[in-house]
């Protein structure tokens, strides 16, 4: 790539000083490639470990992704007025919603909530 090359040099690694004489340049220290203000040797540095998780959670999903989700199954689970297993269905239904419709929308969230609410008067 000539890009590497240094400006400075012209891939020489070395540079003729105003008295002639041959000296190794600043720029590149004498390696003829331009130094690394490009950056491009940062990339192993900010590689991103959250890709894990998401992995892991998307082979066997057993809690909505959606923030709205994760809150409606949470008022499933702690609900007094179903039952366990009904609980387990109401929480697969809040993801096949999700992964139908990419969230929860306004109407499905009060859709379950009737069912896991005691209904305030
Ligand atoms: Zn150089």
């Amino acid at each position: 790539m000539t890009s590497e090359t240094c400006g400075i040099c012209m891939g020489d690694g070395r540079i003729s000083n105003s008295f002639g004489n041959l000296t190794t340049c600043p720029s590149c220290h004498g390696s003829g490639r331009r130094s690394d203000e490009g950056g491009y040797r940062d990339v192993t540095k900010t590689k991103p470990s959250h890709h894990k998780s998401a992995a892991a959670a998307a082979a066997k999903q057993t809690w909505p992704a959606t923030a709205e989700g994760s809150v409606l199954a949470g008022e499933v689970r702690d609900s007094t007025l179903v039952a366990a297993d009904a609980k387990t269905r109401l929480i697969q239904e809040i993801m096949d919603h999700e992964n139908s419709h990419g969230r929860c929308t306004t109407t499905f969230v009060k859709k379950i909530r009737k069912q896991v609410r005691a209904r305030v008067t």
